[in-house]
């Protein structure tokens, strides 16, 4: 409930016209609204095993998670931790824990032990759901606060199996507990770091989530159209927003085959695209560049794929173009997302029902039922058309706030509901958003992010560090990697292999610096502020 936007044509709107969007409803009983039109057709097929889930079977099984998960002790207001890669069991969870008004917080089962624990900390989940590549990293944790664990591919003395929650319970299963569940209720609760500092839990209420999918497959001729028709690739994780809520939810609420895969390499990906003749393929750059260029692609008929989505990261032109001539029936877009937008932003209109031309590089045009503007990041100042600023977004679909910090939420949600996206972008004459730069820290590999105050404070617990700075530096393959800046402490002869590997060791492969500079000094302002703009000007005299 914002005040209408001025008159004033720089604030933009979606072309589409806005829907009635239904986001009074839990979200699990609005992705189910449609549920007897597609019952027994299949729902999420699981791609390492080819079990296939109907409709109907989700829908129980969703049901029987909650009641366990209640006899587990979960209620209202709980969260859960879903540490997994893409399973079938994931959306059980989530589906169940959805049920309860509990939320879940999701992370990479291939993040180090302290970066597990942090987040875990923070979220406070009362089970962990895992596997068993990650049991050891987070047992003694758990056991310490008592959490309690579950795992979905394996037997461990002590723990619970992922069967025991789906179990059947035909006491419960019909229980519902709706009407206990607020729109304003937090559902997922992943972490970004934003447009600065640590990660943080954003807090995705039911009421954002079922806007966001909303604006995405709902109405006549919605922004990005799937049907009950489409089998759709679910190879990006589920632990990020973008996977969950494109690709789940979207699919859930149109009635979609989902397929599960659980780690993306491209023979795979292939086989089974050929195999369940895959319609809809959300992807991210380096993927769509590994397409475009491996001939590995020529062997298989992917003739059945029609809409390719891109987002998370850049794509320049020149891939797009290369990807087009390996698909040319397909129809490839941008959607630009945020996490703490829900994550949907704008989306590729070529992906509607009645498409419109959109320009290579684009990354789309406002979701409908939401407002977007340009502002001089200095000044705050609109601006107008093809004039580039700080992209702000506006609508329910946002996030309710960052996890117990206010200061942060005050910091990205302005007084007028204003999410402010650190992103530098403008908006061309025919409504299309292209983003130029980014005015905020993070740094992009491959789509997942890296918080550079994360890794800086990591490199300060090193003794031989006096003072490091990291920023990210352009790279072919991963789109951006992380550099690092450091000075040694007084008489230190630390070399750049001793730091990268002190990284390496409590951190996720994407964290790895990359390059190490020695330097005398990190340019800060009087408050302590450090001043990326000059060190990435030193990359780039250094780089050159
Ligand atoms: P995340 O919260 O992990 O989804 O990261 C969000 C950030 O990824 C955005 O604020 C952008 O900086 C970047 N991003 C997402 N989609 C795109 C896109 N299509 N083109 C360029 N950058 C993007």
């Amino acid at each position: 409930s914002y005040s209408s936007p001025p008159e004033d044509s720089t604030i933009y709107r979606s072309v589409l016209p806005d829907i009635e969007i239904p986001n009074h409803l839990p979200l699990h009983s609005y992705c189910f609204e449609h549920l007897a039109e597609y019952a027994d057709r299949p729902c999420l097929i699981d791609g390492s095993s080819g079990t296939i889930y109907s409709y109907s079977d989700v829908d129980r099984i969703s049901r029987y998670t909650a009641a366990n998960l209640r006899r587990h002790g979960i209620k209202k207001g709980d969260v859960i931790m879903n540490l997994l890669r893409n399973s079938v069991e994931f959306a059980f969870s989530f589906l169940g824990a959805s049920r309860l008004g509990a939320a879940t917080t999701t992370a990479n089962p291939f993040y180090m032990p302290a970066e597990i624990h942090k987040q875990a900390s923070a979220a406070g989940p009362k089970i962990i759901i895992t596997e068993m590549c990650a049991i050891e990293k987070v047992k003694d944790f758990a056991a310490e606060r008592d959490i309690q664990v579950v795992i979905i591919d394996g037997h461990v003395d002590g723990y619970m199996h992922f069967s025991e929650l789906i179990k059947e319970d035909n006491n419960s299963q019909f229980e519902d507990f709706d009407s206990e569940i607020e729109p304003d209720d937090v559902v997922a609760l992943p972490y970004s770091s934003g447009t600065t500092g640590l990660p943080k839990g954003v807090m995705l209420t039911h009421r954002s989530l079922v806007t966001s999918v909303a604006q995405q497959v709902d109405g006549e001729n919605p922004n990005l159209y799937m049907h009950k028709d489409d089998v759709i690739l679910c190879v990006l994780p589920l632990f990020h927003i973008y996977s969950l809520n494109s690709i789940l939810l979207c699919g859930l609420r149109v009635g979609a085959a989902i397929l599960v895969l659980k780690k993306f390499d491209l023979v795979g990906l292939m086989e089974l695209t050929q195999k369940y003749r895959a319609t809809i393929a959300p992807i991210v750059p380096p993927i769509v560049v590994e397409i475009a260029k491996s001939p590995v692609v020529d062997g298989y008929d992917l003739s059945s794929i029609r809409l390719v989505m891109s987002g998370a990261a850049p794509m320049g032109k020149d891939i797009q173009d290369a990807f087009k001539a390996k698909l040319p029936n397909a129809i490839l877009g941008q959607g630009y997302g945020m996490t703490e937008a829900g994550p949907v932003l704008a989306m590729c209109l070529a992906f509607a029902k009645e498409p419109y031309p959109v320009k290579s590089g684009s990354c789309g045009t406002v979701v409908r039922n939401a407002e977007l503007k340009i502002v001089d990041p200095e000044t705050g100042a609109l601006l107008g058309r093809n004039k580039p600023g700080e992209i702000c977004i506006r609508g329910e679909h946002i996030m309710k706030g960052y996890l117990n910090d206010l200061t942060a939420t005050k910091n990205t949600i302005d007084k007028e509901g204003w999410l402010h996206t650190g992103d530098i972008g403008f908006v061309d004459d025919d409504d299309e958003i292209f983003i130029v730069d980014r005015l905020k820290e993070i740094i992009k590999y491959k789509g997942f992010q890296v918080a550079p105050a994360e890794i800086e404070a990591l490199l300060l617990t090193h003794p031989s560090i006096a003072d490091a700075a990291v920023v990210s530096m352009k790279d072919e393959l991963a789109g951006e990697v992380p550099v690092a800046f450091v000075v040694r402490s007084n008489g230190s002869q630390v070399t750049e292999d001793e730091i990268k590997q002190f990284v390496s060791k409590q951190v996720i492969f994407y964290k790895r610096i990359t390059k190490v500079f020695f330097t005398d000094v990190i340019p800060k302002n009087p408050s302590g502020k450090i001043l990326r703009k000059e060190i990435r000007a030193k990359l780039a005299a250094l780089t050159s």
